[in-house]
């Protein structure tokens, strides 16, 4: 078995709408690791687009059981999500080399630098727009296909847009030959709509502007819904927005992360990252957000709790990851851009405590602070990390330097027991440029 796979990294793991790739999370276990390579030797061997009737039956296994403990116990509740999530084949949505990857809840490369969705988000999305048999719906953002195919058989139809030509046309022959007849692929920028086939129930943006596209809140019906993730290029909000008396009433929902849109919106953004001067936002947790308090600004947010007592050796707040079953998700993450042509290093300080730590399922399931460096194409160029700590102990800081790859143009911290087992809180996380 493969460290990767143990360790539930994938070795081409890329950002874009980034996931959950330190993730050993519930499915990794030694048989999920077995079937996945097996599945893709055959398929490689048989060079097949169509998996073969053994490992499809293996796909269909382990696709359930991402749903049982990725989408069913991360909280998804409708039926019609989870039995539509059940049902469809998301391996058909990525390359061959990647299909052994397809039922790990993380955001997959589909070519362009552009991601397939992680399937909680897909999950959580098509939830949140509450979709109903009649609703005419329409997606901005194609990418693979994925998103509108779990949203085809709950609604009446679904208009998707895609900006990149060659990912349009391929998620178009992908939906036909899979037979989601109810879902029109357009290419073009989906800042616009699609007027010709507006007003829609319900609409969904899968990449993200800085505002509310306003040919979008046009083209939503009074009443209607829209799911859209807001913000900074690193920093969103995913937002449930009504149309209520011809305004957009919004409801923030969770911190995000998705790939930026691009074309329109991208050439109106006012707030730019610095790639020559990385930092961790709210590294001390003073900032939260929603109901329960979260803490804003960290994403993909598993098996964390907010703590605000006397005990916090910054501030009021602080974070506690728990776990108790080896393997199991705990993390949260953040994205950055950073420009290994502009920075040599990164200074990463901490405080860290920690107990009964103990790694999960195997030695490299361990609590960490890693940074996973991505070049322009969202390929991985490498991965550094602060820690691991076991046992028990009481607030330590831990410094280190970090260096940074060349080629590195973004970066993912991930901080959690990724895979171990215990409780690990962290405090004052901050990183910085060493030039
Ligand atoms: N929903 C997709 C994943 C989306 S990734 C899936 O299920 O696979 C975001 C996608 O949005 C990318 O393919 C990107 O090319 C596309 N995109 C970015 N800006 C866009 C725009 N202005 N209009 C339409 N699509 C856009």
């Amino acid at each position: 078995m493969p460290p990767d796979c143990v360790r539930g990294i994938p070795p081409t793991q890329s950002a874009g709408l980034w996931a959950t790739p330190v993730k050993c999370e519930p499915m990794i276990e030694k048989s999920v690791c077995h079937w996945t390579i097996r599945c893709c030797v055959l398929a490689v061997a048989l060079g097949a687009g169509e998996a073969p009737g053994q490992s499809r039956s293996t796909m269909t296994a382990a696709r359930q059981r991402m749903v049982d403990e990725e989408i069913v116990a991360a909280g998804i509740r409708n039926p019609r999500v989870i039995k539509s999530m059940r049902e469809t084949p998301r391996h058909e949505f990525v390359s061959v080399p990647q299909r052994k990857y397809a039922y790990f809840d993380m955001a997959l490369p589909i070519g362009e630098s552009q991601t397939i969705s992680p399937p909680f988000v897909v999950a959580y999305m098509t939830e949140a727009l509450n979709p109903q048999k009649q609703d005419r719906v329409l997606e901005i953002g194609t990418g693979s296909g994925y998103q509108a195919a779990v949203l085809s058989p709950l609604v009446r139809e679904v208009y998707t847009i895609e900006i990149v030509k060659s990912l349009g046309l391929k998620a178009a022959r992908t939906l036909r030959r899979l037979g989601y007849d109810n879902v029109h692929v357009k290419v073009g920028d989906g800042y616009k709509g699609w007027p010709e086939h507006a007003p829609f129930d319900k609409i969904i943006v899968t990449c993200s502007p800085e505002g509310v596209p306003p040919a979008l809140a046009a083209q939503l019906k009074e009443g209607g819904r829209m799911v859209i993730p807001i913000g900074e290029r690193y920093q969103q909000t995913m937002y449930l927005m009504r149309k209520t008396e011809g305004k957009m009433v919004a409801e923030a929902m969770r911190p995000t992360l998705f790939v930026p849109m691009i074309g329109h919106a991208e050439d109106r953004r006012r707030v730019l990252p610095d790639p020559a001067n990385p930092t961790i936002r709210n590294g001390d947790f003073e900032r939260v957000a929603g109901e329960p308090p979260t803490p804003a600004g960290w994403h993909y947010q598993r098996q964390l709790e907010l703590i605000t007592d006397g005990d916090a050796p910054s501030g009021k707040n602080f974070v506690t990851f728990h776990n108790s079953e080896p393997g199991r998700g705990c993390r949260a993450l953040q994205g950055m851009a950073v420009d290994g042509r502009k920075v040599n290093e990164l200074g990463v300080s901490l405080y860290v405590r920690g107990k009964g730590i103990r790694p999960g399922q195997s030695r490299h399931q361990q609590p960490l602070l890693t940074i996973t460096f991505y070049d322009q194409n969202r390929g991985t160029v490498g991965q550094r990390a602060l820690g691991p700590w076991r046992g028990t102990f009481s607030w330590q800081r831990e410094t280190t330097r970090l260096k940074v790859p060349k080629r590195a143009r973004e970066a993912i911290v991930r901080i959690g027991l990724l895979g171990a087992v215990g409780e690990i809180s962290f405090d004052a996380i901050a990183l910085k440029a060493v030039k």
